[in-house]
Parts: C-alpha cells; sequence; structure tokens
C-alpha cells in the first residue's frame, strides 16, 4: 500500500501525516498565517489609540487634578486606556496562540511517533472529535469543514495526545466500534480549556475572553461533566490519577510516570489497553 502511494512515500510534510490531511495541513498554515497578520495589525491600531490617549491625558491642564470637568476627563480617558490595554493583552494572547498552533502542527508533522494523524474535514457540523482507530493505527481529527477554530480546538488535542497530556482507551466491551477508542484516563477539563482557548484564537469566540475559558465554566458545560479538573499526563503518578479518577485502575499505578516518560506513545496505548477500565468518554 506504501508502495503504490508515492506521495505516502515521498511525503515532505513528514509520514507521520496520511496524504489525504497534506491539503488541510496546508490549508490551515495559511489560515492561521493570515490570521497572525491581522492580529499584528490589530495590535498596531491598538498602539497608536493608545498612544493618542496617552498624549490627550498628558495634555490636561493643571487643574487636571482639581477642575471637576478636568477630573472627568482624566477619569474617562484612564477608563478608555484601560480598555485598550486590556484589548492588546487579548490580541496578544491570540498571537501567542496562533505562533503556538503552527509550531505544534509542526511537531505532529515531524513527529517520529509510529502513529499516523488523518484530519477528516465533514460536510455535517457537529462531527468534531479525535479517536483512535485501532484497527488503522490513525487518530482520526474529525471536524466540520473550513472551520479552522474546530480544527485548531481538535489539532491541539492531538498534540497533547503527542506529549502524553492525554490518552485514549477502549470503549465499553459492547460497542458497536470496539476499534474506537475515546478519551482515556488522563484526559481531564484542563485539556479543553486549552483546546477552547486555542479555538478562541482562531475565531471561535464562544467565550468572551480568555479568563472567561476556565476549568469552572468547561466543566458546567453537559459534554464534558465527570471529567476530572487535571492536569493528568503521563507524568502524573498512578496514585494521583486515581486520586483524581475516584476509582482503583486494575493495572499497576506506576504505568503513567517513570515507565513511560522515556516510551514511544504506541507502547503506551498497547498497555493503556491491558487496563480494565471501560470508563471512557469522547474527546470532543
Ligand atoms: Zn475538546
Amino acid at each position: 500500500m506504501m508502495e503504490g502511494n508515492p506521495i505516502w512515500f515521498n511525503d515532505p510534510l513528514g509520514d507521520s501525516i496520511t496524504p489525504n490531511s497534506v491539503a488541510e495541513v496546508n490549508n490551515f498554515r495559511t489560515f492561521v498565517n493570515g490570521r497572525i497578520t491581522t492580529t499584528q495589525q490589530q495590535i498596531r491600531t491598538i498602539n497608536n489609540q493608545i498612544n493618542a490617549v496617552s498624549t490627550q491625558l498628558n495634555q490636561l491642564p493643571n487643574g487636571g487634578f482639581t477642575n471637576p470637568n478636568a477630573i472627568m476627563q482624566r477619569r474617562s480617558l484612564n477608563l478608555r486606556l484601560n480598555q485598550l490595554n486590556s484589548q492588546r493583552n487579548d490580541r496578544q494572547r491570540d498571537l501567542t496562540e496562533l505562533q503556538t498552533a503552527l509550531a505544534e502542527l509542526n511537531t505532529l508533522v515531524t513527529s517520529t511517533s509510529p502513529i499516523f494523524y488523518e484530519m477528516s474535514p465533514q460536510a455535517q457540523p457537529g462531527i468534531n472529535r479525535i479517536v483512535y482507530n485501532n484497527s488503522t493505527n490513525r487518530i482520526e481529527i474529525k471536524y466540520f469543514q473550513g472551520n479552522r477554530g474546530l480544527q485548531g480546538h481538535e489539532l491541539h488535542h492531538a498534540f497533547q495526545f503527542d506529549q502524553g497530556e492525554l490518552d485514549f482507551g477502549p470503549p465499553a466491551a459492547n460497542s458497536l466500534t470496539p476499534n474506537i477508542w475515546g478519551g482515556g484516563n488522563l484526559y481531564d477539563i484542563s485539556d479543553e480549556v486549552s483546546a477552547y482557548q486555542r479555538g478562541y484564537a482562531l475565531g471561535r469566540r464562544l467565550f468572551n475572553s480568555y479568563q472567561d475559558i476556565n476549568t469552572n465554566n468547561i466543566s458546567n458545560m453537559p459534554r464534558y461533566n465527570g471529567l476530572p479538573a487535571g492536569p493528568l499526563s503521563v507524568r502524573t503518578s498512578g496514585a494521583d490519577v486515581e486520586r483524581a479518577l475516584g476509582r482503583q485502575l486494575t493495572r499497576n499505578r506506576v504505568i503513567w510516570n517513570n515507565t513511560y516518560s522515556n516510551q514511544p506513545i504506541r507502547q503506551f496505548i498497547q498497555d493503556v489497553n491491558n487496563v480494565q477500565n471501560n470508563n471512557y468518554s469522547r474527546i470532543r
């Protein structure tokens, strides 16, 4: 199969991304780069506005501290300055998120992990999720086509997996799709907080600010009901994972720390598969 597909074999993007995903990688990069340019322009505009308000403040008459009109004016200018500073902070956060999104995508594309990442834009909305397909050894990243906020959200989950911040586990024994694995023991609210923040930077403004995308507000979304706050990762001790989940794991407790710090993720997945626990939820 690989020999029959020269794009796969000579894939300049690296062989951790499936051939079908190459176009989506490029689309995403183009989109993010465009948004970086726009955001930089917004920051320049805000800087100019801040300078203008500062100049106005400096030009207030000496009576600015005693004259009632000047006091009012000073107060209103300071208020405006605070708003502008807060806007600038948010746009700078956008910029950081956007640049990080490109760096993370690069990490996935050049990953030496034996796992393949497949991006699948969907024609229907509401199919945004990331799963591990045990029969193809692929991480399937699905999102409503053209929605780069959703794509960025799911891509960030893929990066979290690559970094050992979350894992996948097998579905319940009676599942109709036994090869499709959902979120494992390390999947937690903190994974979602940063994924929503990433989506926000990419234009999915479901919240009013970065501050609003926090553990409390994400926990309150019904789809994430029951997830531990986290953060849990392969570096968290087994005892701490159990404490966070409020239940025992039947396999050796230490698989989440020392054993996996230098192991391929593939090995990690296989061993997690052996954990007798079907309490997994979908990563969305
Ligand atoms: Zn998510």
